[in-house]
């Protein structure tokens, strides 16, 4: 398996600090909003990343956190919590907040068919062990008290910048609107691990500690979370670019000034969702959530193929058309499927399975190639094989796409509901003698591959194969 490496800027070999098992930590959400489809693409890379890597044969033991404190609406310790804004706003407390998104968070994570991590983490439960490593880094001398508040000092970590890959001036130019002016602190990038002095008023959540009553930073939480569950030594640590810093260099710095030695050998990091706009952000207030697609008739697999015919290290531009683009596509794959299915034929040729299986493997070993992935899929559709062997490696490698192939064509339910949604006006636009509206709603369900038919019993629909 060859990854890219960000601490290394190359594509490298993967070899796990212990053959049986790979530990693996993934950034979880912060849960204040309904996760954007730009974070979703980011949790299907890294759940392809898991299952790819069990196909090789690895066991995977994933780790997430579940951001429910601390994180400030700056990344460098600027700003309010994030949950308690949106508490305020939505007149809920924290935890409600906290609970409503985190659930709402894993039913998308269903809906795209991606595999829960075995470890989920919320940071409010783990703060004794926040509360250790802060301990030792004060005791070292790596962490100081400044008006009220511990910060880690970044002058005590030599390697701070290796991860960034930036020189500290470099850094500064790019951040600039983003580095607090805390004069608590004694360099530019030191940052908060556990506030009794924050610069915004009612934080909700706190606990008592032997630095004060207060709450953690946001950086603490992803290492404490992964130390405790995967032990000193970490071989993936995945996110999205816009961590690299300071989320995951704050990480670095603090974990292994802990622990005393290296932490993880391979961070790997997924480029954005854009729309035609730029970037896509929660905070920004325009993002669109997996629902927004629903409402809009989309199936979430869909959304998942759209992604995975693109590199994880590639920005993904996405609009409707393109969606539309992805809907004809794949509902033509499930229709070929499906053809395969009725017509069963011949021995399984277990020597092509192996072969195709092969194909299937380098791609994903080839940094993850989850385009040439599906391009072997579709070698193996269009080959000579017969149809017993075909159905064989389609059902092998959904154990990694996930994208249903093999289900039956019936529809979502939130699809089934939008298209009867749509057939009811419809109906009324033509009672109404609207026919130009009536014309239009046929075309856009007939955009999304479904054809209505209007008959005695009433309008019936389809999915065009
Ligand atoms: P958050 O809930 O904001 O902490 O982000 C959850 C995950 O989504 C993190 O790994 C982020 O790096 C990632 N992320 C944030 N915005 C985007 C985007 N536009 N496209 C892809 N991934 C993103
Ligand atoms: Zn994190």
């Amino acid at each position: 398996m060859r990854l890219y490496n960000t601490l290394t800027k190359k594509v490298e070999e993967f070899v796990p600090y212990n053959k049986d098992m790979v530990k693996m930590f993934i950034c979880g959400p912060t849960v204040y909003h309904y996760a954007h489809i730009g974070n979703l693409r980011t949790y299907i890379s890294e759940d392809i990343l898991e299952k790819g890597l069990r196909y090789l044969g690895y066991n995977v033991k994933r780790c997430m956190n579940i951001t429910d404190v601390g994180h400030l609406t700056g990344d460098s310790d600027t700003g309010e919590d994030k949950l308690m804004t949106a508490a305020k706003k939505e007149k809920k407390s924290v935890l409600d907040i906290a609970k409503f998104y985190t659930d709402a968070f894993f039913k998308d994570l269903d809906r795209l068919n991606i595999k829960r991590p075995e470890i989920v983490s919320p940071a409010t439960e783990n703060i004794s062990f926040y509360i250790k490593m802060i301990s030792k880094l004060l005791d070292e001398g790596i962490a100081y008290e400044a008006g009220g508040n511990i910060y880690f000092d970044t002058s005590k970590y030599p390697k701070y910048y290796e991860l960034s890959g930036r020189s500290k001036d470099d850094l500064l130019l790019a951040v600039r609107d983003d580095v607090d002016v805390d004069h608590n602190k004694r360099n530019s990038f030191d940052f908060g691990l556990w506030f009794t002095n924050s610069k915004f008023k009612d934080q909700e959540l706190k606990w008592d500690s032997p630095f004060g009553y207060g709450y953690p930073g946001w950086h603490i939480e992803c290492s404490a979370i992964a130390i405790q569950n995967l032990g000193e030594h970490l071989d993936i640590h995945c996110g999205g670019v816009d961590n690299i810093f300071p989320h995951h260099t704050n990480e670095i710095a603090q974990s292994e000034s802990y622990l005393g030695h290296k932490w993880c050998n391979y961070w790997v990091h997924m480029e954005f969702l854009n729309d035609k706009t730029g970037k896509m952000s929660k905070s920004k207030g325009d993002s669109k959530d997996l629902n927004s697609l629903i409402e809009k008739g989309y199936d979430p697999i869909v959304y998942r193929y759209f992604c995975l015919q693109s590199h994880y290290r590639k920005v993904l531009v996405y609009s409707l058309e393109s969606l539309d683009m992805a809907t004809n596509a794949y509902n033509k794959l499930k229709g070929r499927i499906k053809n395969i299915k009725d017509n069963l034929d011949g021995e399984i040729d277990y020597d092509k399975i192996e072969e195709y299986q092969n194909k299937f493997k380098e791609a994903f070993e080839n940094d993850m190639n989850t385009s040439m992935m599906l391009t072997t899929l579709y070698d193996v559709i269009k080959s000579d094989l017969n149809n017993n062997t075909k159905l064989y490696l389609i059902k092998d490698f959904d154990s990694v796409l996930s994208l249903s192939l093999l289900d039956e064509d019936k529809i979502s339910k939130e699809l089934e509901d939008f298209v009867l949604r749509k057939i009811e006006e419809r109906n009324k636009a033509k009672e109404e003698k609207n026919y130009a509206l009536a014309d239009s709603i046929r075309d856009e369900l007939l955009s999304k591959n479904i054809v209505i038919k209007d008959t005695r019993e009433g309008t019936t629909f389809e999915v065009r194969k």
